[in-house]
């Protein structure tokens, strides 16, 4: 089974929705489907998520009508164009009353961009929709509660393909929280985790994660490979193309997560997988050089083993700072240091 995700630059517009149906029937295993709101179109377009972010900021004043009719324009645009009858699904009069009168809240508001774009594309294509509040939960920290989602989504049946709104879930009190934002990649990574998919596809408008960003150079290229860890960095470093808060989902289980082009999804992608080995320095205790450096601080501990590094030019792709010690990607790391552990990056998390 797949779980694939579909941001909102890929919902765009009517030939989008189009693409993105073609590209869900094209393979039986596409399963559960997280689509974002729609995106923007054009240059000079607003996402539908900014529009009810202006939205709930301008509840009070003259502005609001200007803000509720770009919000109702845009999905229904999307609807003429696909030659389906909004009103059977969206009530937006009712939707206005709510926020007038105060009923509900900024989180419900701007989380119906995703409501309204899924709820759109399951009915106009026939699909199952599966709204997330009725799913996907969190505890009163807004920690997202695995087993209890993973129960709610074994009472739907899930046979047939479903859509579920990304970005949001709802807490113990049926109140929306927000993911931050790009979040939908999370939903997906959630959905992911709990049903154990065999791959995670997370479908954007950029051929997968680029080795140069795009507004720097032409002639960039795709990262082919990457460890999770590796697009952690990546991720904390500026490359927005998926979600930091989606990464220990995926990550803890070991989904091999896909960065695809809705595009061009035949070539130019980056696979996300477990490659690689990990060593763990956990424990200070037990490293010999360590013994030497007891008492100082955790950056002494870390400086030397650099030292050692250095000193014997191994060569290391890849350094993790975690809470509990320091995480080494490294071919043969343990000829150096027997002490070490092998351990998958995963404990990071
Ligand atoms: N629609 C939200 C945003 O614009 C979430 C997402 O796109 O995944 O940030």
């Amino acid at each position: 089974m797949k779980v694939c995700k579909f941001g909102g630059s890929s919902l765009s517009n009517a030939n989008k929705f189009l693409a993105v149906d073609k590209i869900i029937r094209q393979d039986n295993e596409r399963k559960i489907i997280v689509l974002s709101a729609i995106g923007k179109d054009y240059y000079e377009d607003i996402k539908l998520t900014d529009l009810l972010i202006a939205l709930t900021q301008n509840k009070t004043n003259k502005k609001f009508d200007y803000y509720f009719n770009l919000v109702k324009l845009k999905v229904q645009k999307i609807a003429n164009d696909l030659s389906f009858n909004l009103d059977k699904i969206c009530n937006f009069d009712h939707f206005k009353r709510l926020i007038l009168d105060n009923r509900v809240s900024d989180n419900y508001v701007i989380s119906r961009g995703e409501y309204f774009t899924a709820k759109l594309f399951a009915n106009r294509f026939s699909f199952l929709f599966l709204p997330a509040e009725k799913v996907l939960v969190c505890d009163k920290r807004n920690k997202i509660d695995l087993n209890k989602t993973l129960q709610n989504l074994k009472k739907i049946n899930c046979n047939n393909r479903i859509i579920i709104p990304g970005f949001y879930c709802a807490n113990k009190n049926n109140e929306i929280v927000l993911f931050e934002r790009g979040g939908g990649d999370k939903t997906g990574a959630i959905f992911a985790n709990i049903t154990n998919a065999r791959l995670y596809e997370n479908f954007t408008d950029v051929n997968g994660l680029l080795n140069v960003h795009p507004s720097l150079s032409q002639k960039s290229n795709t990262i082919k490979n990457l460890n999770y860890f590796q697009l952690l960095l990546c991720v904390r470093n500026g490359a927005t193309l998926f979600c930091e808060d989606a990464v220990p989902f995926v990550c803890t289980k070991q989904i091999p997560t896909k960065l695809i082009n809705t595009f061009n999804f035949c070539d130019n992608i980056t696979m996300v997988k477990n490659f690689g080995a990990f060593y763990f320095f956990g424990k200070p205790k037990n490293f010999h050089f360590l013994r030497k450096t007891k008492k100082c601080i955790k950056s002494r501990f870390i400086k030397e083993i650099f030292n050692i590094i250095t000193f014997h030019k191994i060569n290391i792709s890849n350094v993790v700072y975690s809470k509990c010690g320091c995480f080494l990607e490294c071919e043969n790391l343990h000829s150096y240091f027997p002490n070490a552990t092998q351990k998958s990056i995963t404990n990071l998390f």
